[in-house]
């Protein structure tokens, strides 16, 4: 969802004024970045949503629209145009059982041979400089520097073995 900035107030969600990427985890999560592509617009979003086939998903804007008119009306009402979102597109995007990534070697069979970046769960975009560091540092020297990769073992998800 994309909003209106209302009129003398524009420059305050550019990213080069410092309007930041938020999220906001309550009863509705919601998240936003400044906006490079539609100028004058603020992306207020709700993640979230139903499993589903790729081949028949629903392309509508979405579920919780009035709550998050709500929500942009009660943070930024006074900046930004809460009655209607000038732009709704619907995102659909893999997810882990815990929302996380997946970075790690393939392991087993294909052993330090296959590493594997994955699963971004709907908030990987706006990590792809780090993560490309990461994984080329994997593949390149074995390991990546500076970074504990513990967290997103591909093994987490696993309940028989104690990877
Ligand atoms: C509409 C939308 C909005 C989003 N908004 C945000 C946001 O605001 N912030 C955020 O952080 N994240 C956002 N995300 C999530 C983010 O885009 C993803 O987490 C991220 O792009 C995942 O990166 P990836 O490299 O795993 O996959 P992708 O970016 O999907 O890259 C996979 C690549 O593999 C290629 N490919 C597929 N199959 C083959 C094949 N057989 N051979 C060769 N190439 C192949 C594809 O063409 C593609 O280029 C959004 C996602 C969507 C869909």
């Amino acid at each position: 969802m994309y909003w209106r900035v209302k009129e003398g107030h524009e420059g305050k969600f550019n990213i080069g004024d410092g309007f930041p990427t938020f999220a906001s985890y309550g009863d509705l999560c919601v998240y936003g970045t400044p906006v490079l592509e539609y100028p004058d617009l603020v992306k207020v979003a709700f993640h979230g949503g139903d499993t589903c086939d790729p081949d028949k998903r629903k392309w509508g804007p979405g579920v919780k629209v009035d709550k998050l008119k709500e929500w942009v009306e009660e943070r930024l009402g006074g900046m930004v145009d809460s009655s209607e979102a000038v732009v709704k597109q619907s995102c659909m995007y893999s997810m882990t059982a815990d929302e996380d990534f997946v970075i790690d070697y393939l392991g087993g069979e294909f052993g330090k041979d296959v590493v594997v970046g994955g699963g971004f769960s709907g908030h990987g975009f706006k990590m792809a400089p780090v993560i490309g560091r990461i994984l080329t540092q994997l593949v390149v020297d074995g390991e990546a520097s500076g970074v504990d990769l513990k967290h997103f073992r591909i093994g987490r998800f696993n309940t028989t073995t104690s990877n």
